[in-house]
Order: structure tokens, then sequence, then C-alpha cells
């Protein structure tokens, strides 16, 4: 006997009954691209499984924390583990010093490390720590990264290139967004003249290391030096959000890679293993002005939660085998070729970037560097792209500019189902330009 199943369209209007929109988060309405939300009831490796049995290659992996894809046999035991002996201490556990040490062993910049349950809480409380540390006031943020939505960071550039920020969202207070300068990302010149008339000012200049929220964004060559250098000139602190760049390359993140040691990191998703998680930290001297040892405030009910650990420690395990990055990277290059040359085929344009195992894909004949210049490439047709995946059964993000996941469990012969649907997709689109 089988229940009637519920469709993805009466969930949906379901969920609109009792949550706002649909949804949790709301890229998950699907509103830029159209259509009906998936509902999932499972996934496995690669695979998603919604409420209909439509089965999905994923290429979100939650947005990037599941590295080693659903389900993975470890990260689920860990957390079987764990919640067997209670999900909650709210007291210390071993669990954290193990996740700590090895963060701490890929990023070794993070001297000290403080736990919370979000990338968001990670960002925010490294800006008040910067704060605190420097007794300065402003942030500087650049246009296109994506900080988590704390209100120091949902902030839009002024009209003027040095005006202080306008808030990017009702609920903000102009007070609080005029502490964030925003500029444009890659654009080192207004960095020098921003310094020119704030530097006294500045606590904090934050920064996506390889921009992952507007598709995936290099840094432009000496971009990221020449930041370190004039913070470090003037006595601001430079903050990397590697949420996303975090143990998406074997060294650990794109610090490690460029060999720059900013003043304090923040991290989250891969960190995780699936569950909520953010990690900050950095040198010793910064991070003790956080209580307990020092005055500035923070705290977390659920901070440094048993599952959320276990599940860290399982996923970043299995990433310290040698052979998890090696297979990871060639199936990673290989895609994005595969891509690249699907779209060639097709004489549909497009450029494709990547950072180990995660993918920027852009409808134009050059890769952005600014998000003025990403918002030129041809994001309008990407709707149309992703409908023809999803009915094909490929999950890529349900938004334009959204970067692209592959895990250890998208097999060769996954990828490559992908890749010629994409192909067959590219010319349908090419005849309509
Ligand atoms: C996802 C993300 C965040 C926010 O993390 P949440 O866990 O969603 O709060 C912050 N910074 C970057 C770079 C991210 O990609």
């Amino acid at each position: 006997m089988e229940r009637k199943r519920k469709t993805n369209a009466e969930c949906f209007a379901a969920a609109r009954e009792v949550l706002v929109g649909g949804v949790n988060s709301p890229v998950r309405a699907w509103k830029s691209v159209g259509g009906t939300p998936r509902f999932f009831l499972r996934g496995a490796g690669a695979m998603l499984e919604d409420v209909e049995g439509n089965v999905y290659t994923d290429y979100v992996c939650s947005w990037g924390p599941l590295i080693l894809g659903h389900a993975h046999p470890e990260v689920v035991a860990a957390v079987v583990r764990a919640a067997a002996d209670s999900p909650s201490f709210g007291a210390p556990s071993p669990l954290e010093i193990e996740l700590a040490l090895k963060v701490r062993a890929r990023f070794p910049s993070m001297e000290l490390i403080r736990f919370v349950n979000s990338g968001t809480e990670a960002t925010m409380t490294a800006l008040r720590v910067a704060r605190g540390f420097t007794g300065r006031k402003l942030a500087v943020k650049f246009s296109g990264c994506y900080h988590g939505h704390a209100d120091a960071f949902l902030v839009a550039a002024g009209s003027g290139a040095l005006t202080l920020g306008c808030p990017d969202s009702p609920g903000i207070p102009e007070d609080v967004a005029s502490c964030t300068i925003v500029l444009p990302y890659n654009d080192i010149d207004a960095v020098k003249r921003c310094f020119v008339e704030h530097a006294k000012d500045i606590a904090a200049v934050i920064v996506e290391p390889w921009a992952g929220n507007m598709g995936l964004v290099p840094p432009r060559e000496g971009f990221l030096e020449s930041l370190r250098e004039i913070t470090a000139t003037s006595g601001s602190l430079l903050v990397f959000d590697e949420v996303i760049t975090g143990f998406r390359v074997p060294e650990g993140g794109v610090q490690q890679r460029l060999s720059l040691v900013p003043d304090l990191t923040c991290l989250g998703k891969i960190i995780g293993g699936g569950l909520p998680v953010g990690a900050f930290g950095g040198r010793r001297e910064i991070m003790e002005k956080l209580a307990p040892v020092g005055p500035v405030y923070q705290a977390g009910t659920l901070a440094g939660n048993p599952l959320a650990m276990a599940a860290g420690i399982a996923t970043l395990s299995v990433l310290e085998r040698p052979e998890t990055y090696r297979v990871l990277e060639a199936r990673a290059s290989r895609f994005a070729a595969g891509l690249a040359d699907a779209a060639k085929a097709a004489h549909f344009p497009l450029v494709v970037t990547r950072l180990g195992s995660v993918l920027g894909m852009f409808f134009a004949s050059a890769v952005p560097a600014t998000l003025d210049e990403v918002k030129r490439t041809r994001g309008d047709l990407y709707p149309a792209f992703f409908a023809a995946m999803v009915e094909a059964g490929h999950l890529f993000a349900p938004s334009a500019f959204e970067a692209l996941f592959v895990s250890t469990a998208h097999d060769e012969a996954i990828l490559d189902e992908t890749l010629a649907a994409a192909e067959r997709i590219f010319r349908e689109l090419a005849k309509k330009m």
C-alpha cells in the first residue's frame, strides 16, 4: 500500500500558509528563476529525491557544506553517535577541542578560535572583536561579497565612491549603515582613496578572498596582497571571510594558497559537515579581547554543539586523506572544462571559474572582476537554463549568480550526464540569442 504522495506544488502552497514565503531562507523560494521550489525528502551522495519521487543530481550541496555529498556514512555515523550521548551540554566537550585543532592545522593564522552557529554570527562577531581591539568604528566591505545578514553587512554603496554606506534592507538604521563603507571588489585604487580619507577610523576590511556570492569571481593579481599591506600600515584588521572557500582547496583556504596572513578568518559551511556552524579566529592578542578573557561580549546557547562538532570532525577527517582532494580536484577541473567545451560546441557564450571544487558560471565571453561586470553578463538567460536543467534532473542554484559545488560523490558518470544535458540546453539557448 502506498500513501498518496504530495506534490511539490501542494507542499509549497501548504508551506506558504505557515512559513513566510513558504521558506526559511529567501533564495529557496526560486523567486528569481520562477517555477515551483522542490521539497526534498532525502539525499544520498550526489543525488536528491523530492516529494514526488523525482531524483536530481545536486550542484547546490546545501550551498557548500556537503563537500562529501549527502548523508556520507562517516558523517551520519558520527552525528548518530554524538546524539546518543546527548545533543547538547551547554558546557565544554572534547569534541570542540578536536575540531578546533583540525581547523587550526589547515588555518594556522587562527591561533585562537571560537565556534558559533552560522557564518552570519562569525562575521558579525569578528567585526565586533575588530572594533573592540582597534577602538575604531568603520568597516570596509566590497560590493558583491556576502558576509551573512548582520546589519553591518546589509549595506549598499553610497552615491559617491567615498561616502558612507546606506541600508540595503529596511530595518537597518542609517546610523548603523553609515559605519560601513562599500567599495567595488578588485578595485585597489578605491581602497587606497578610502584609506587616505578614513584610515584612522577603519577597524576592519572584510573580504571574500575569492568572491563566491556573485558567481565565483577571482581576485585580481595583487588585490589581496595590497589589502594586506594597506590594512597593516594603517592599523586596521584584515578579515578573510572563507566561509565558502575554506576547505575547498587542499591547502585549506585562499590564505594558504597565496601565503597571506589575515588578522581574522571566518569559516562556516564545510566545517559543520551540514549541521549549523560557524567559526572565527585569528591572532591571539586580538581573540583575547573576547569574553571570558577580554571585555568584548559574545555567547551562544548551542555554540560548539556536539552534533555539529562531530559532523565537522568527520568531514575534515575524510578531507585529511590525501586522495580526497586529489579526486575532487580532478573531477571538478574536468567538469569545469567540460562545461566550457559544451558551451563552445553549442556556440553559447560561457566562462567558467574554479577554485578547487567550487565553480562559477557566467553567460559571457570574459570573466567578470566586479559586481557591475557580473551584472552585465547574460544572467537574464539563466532562468531558462535552470528550468531546463531541473526538468532534465540536474539541480543548479536557483539564482543566476551563485556558485556551483562538486562533492566527492559526484563521480565521472554523473558529471558526464550533466554535461550532456547542459550541452543540449546551451544549444537551445544559443538559438534564442
Ligand atoms: C554563506 C556565507 C555566509 C553566511 O553563512 P550562514 O551560515 O548562511 O549565516 C557568510 N559569508 C560567506 C562568504 C558565505 O558564503
